[in-house]
């Protein structure tokens, strides 16, 4: 078995952003020469998550809206996590939209359904942060 490790860096300019990483998650799986087997895309830090939806931004401007409903950013001193932070609703949308995604790697290919693509939530940006790409398999 074959074993393959790369972390992805990730600025945003803005608080808040969905970026689409299967670019880099795909350019991941080629350099691990792994052609059968699975692999793991997770957020390293507990204000960000990957998931996986459409790449539509219509429906990432839905998510952004419907996030806000159920953990508004503001006003702060609303949460009891924001003593010296000011980032509680970041901690509660990323659990949310979760932590990580396994896709199944057939045949040196992300197996995805048609429209599955894969996506970092970022919640608590313009700070530096990573994302992991963990490939096993042969
Ligand atoms: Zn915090």
């Amino acid at each position: 078995m074959k074993a393959y490790r790369k972390e992805l860096h990730f600025r945003t300019k803005t608080r808040r952003a969905f970026v689409h990483i299967t670019p880099q998650v795909e350019a991941a799986l080629a350099e691990s020469g792994i052609r059968e087997g699975l692999c793991l895309v997770n957020a390293m830090h507990i204000t960000a998550s990957v998931f996986i939806n459409d790449n539509e931004s219509g429906l990432h401007r839905d998510f952004e809206r419907w996030l806000e409903k159920l953990a508004p950013e503001k006003p702060h001193d609303q949460y009891d996590h924001n003593g010296y932070e000011d980032n509680a609703d970041a901690h509660l949308k990323r659990s949310v939209m979760g932590r990580e995604v396994v896709v199944a790697v057939t045949d040196g290919k992300l197996d995805f359904g048609t429209w599955e693509r894969i996506f970092y939530g970022e919640f608590d940006g313009m700070r530096d942060k990573r994302v992991l790409v963990k490939i096993i398999g042969e």
